[in-house]
């Protein structure tokens, strides 16, 4: 489920926006990383208005330089070097949400910024092999508790929200590839028998575009007037709207834009499905029951509280993944670090995009930073991996240690 829409993501653009998912953070309740190796903003940034066409044009320059500047800085060796000196006591943490085999209306109807391909996926973990070495959940729980370092370079792959395509499509890569993953999953969506999930059905009328935000808002709110509190673009805030309604009203609401789309696949994991991760290597941890923005919610420790209880009547006794959390969009405060530490979890994941500390191979915060990896800032106009893009993705990211207390941030280097 996406974290934040924010922008409109074109399906096979080649110059989609490197940070959707990282980006989002800065615009909520943490201040920006802003030690990345950024181009210089001359070179992206129109100097005047230019007709459409040339403008176009221009831009797609820019980009082909872009692009063309990373792929050299990365065959030239140095980039690589760089990194396997500079990340050597660290933990990068990636997140993926849906992978899926392009083509077909399974794909068409997944957002493109949340949706990366099965072989553009396939080219990531040959990357992370390259460049890291794949940890497990539990290895990050055992260095945090003192019990066993990480090594150097270490890398977590993490998928947020519980979708089937995890299981059916990621696992086999996964496995293929012998790495370890963890699924945070949202217990709501998983445990409801309907094959949709509004929450993607919602974004689906955004980013599609088959309604705005203030047209959802009135029809959630039942008001014609444009509502003052409803900001254009606050998804969180429309989120929170449509769950406010029963389940029947929201599902009628939101047909009347979704005509003509298959919503009889089933797109999330079914609960009795999550062992099948499990028995294969893959950890699960929580996610939210209802996957809405936890600093929202009127009681932020009784939905924690729900999706562990309801994860641990699924899973098999002692699943070492229910000491995790992944926070629902990405959001969170202080009062939300206090009701998961509470609530008894070792580690709390952002998505934050950051590079986490980890001196001596034990990360030095329970609160770490995610990095998102969307196909469309990352590959070519083949639909190909860049390695490039991805390495100026993972590597130049400032190496902090997030803040134990208050949610704020220590920059380390
Ligand atoms: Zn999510």
């Amino acid at each position: 489920m996406p974290d934040l829409y924010a922008t409109t993501v074109r399906r096979g653009s080649s110059g989609g926006p490197q940070a959707e998912l990282g980006g989002s953070s800065a615009l909520y309740n943490r201040k920006p990383c802003t030690r990345l190796l950024a181009f210089p903003q001359s070179i992206a940034a129109p100097r005047a208005w230019r007709a459409p066409s040339r403008l176009a044009d221009e831009v797609d320059s820019r980009m082909t330089l872009k692009a063309a500047i990373k792929t050299l800085i990365y065959r030239s060796g140095l980039l690589p070097a760089w990194h396997r000196w500079r990340a050597r006591s660290t933990l990068t943490v990636a997140i993926f949400h849906r992978v899926l085999p392009r083509g077909g209306p399974r794909w068409e109807q997944a957002e493109p910024a949340y949706t990366i391909s099965e072989r553009v996926f396939v080219e990531c973990l040959e990357f992370f092999r390259r460049y890291y070495t794949v940890v497990s959940l539990d290895d990050v729980l055992a260095a945090r508790q003192g019990l066993r370092p990480l090594p150097p370079r270490a890398l977590l792959i993490t998928f947020d929200d519980g979708w089937l395509d995890n299981l059916e499509v990621a696992l086999p890569s996964l496995q293929r590839a012998g790495l370890p993953a963890v699924v945070f999953a949202a217990t709501e969506p998983l445990a409801d028998p309907a094959p949709s999930w509004w929450q993607d059905t919602l974004v689906r009328c955004l980013w599609q575009k088959r309604a705005s935000h203030e047209e959802l808002w009135r029809l959630a709110t039942g008001t014609n007037r444009s509502p003052e509190a409803a900001p254009p673009n606050d998804l969180h805030r429309l989120l929170m709207r449509f769950a406010a309604l029963d389940p029947e009203t929201r599902r009628e609401l939101l047909a009347g834009f979704t005509r003509g789309d298959d919503e009889s696949q089933r797109v999330m994991l079914a609960p009795s499905q999550l062992t099948e991760l499990t028995a294969a290597g893959v950890a699960i941890g929580c996610h939210g029951a209802t996957h809405l923005p936890l600093p929202l919610l009127a009681d932020q420790a009784a939905d924690l509280k729900q999706s562990r209880h309801a994860l641990a009547g699924w899973l098999p006794a002692g699943h070492t993944g229910l000491n995790s959390v992944a926070f629902p969009h990405g959001r969170y405060d202080g009062a939300t670090l206090t009701a998961a530490r509470n609530c008894g979890f070792a580690l709390m994941f952002t998505i934050d995009p950051c590079v986490n500390d980890s001196p001596a191979g034990r990360p030095a915060s329970d609160v770490l930073g995610r990095i998102g990896i969307t196909e469309s800032g990352i590959t070519g106009p083949d639909g190909r991996l860049q390695p490039g893009k991805l390495a100026m993705r993972l590597f130049v990211r400032p190496i902090e240690r997030l803040d134990e207390s208050s949610g704020g941030t220590r920059t380390v280097s």
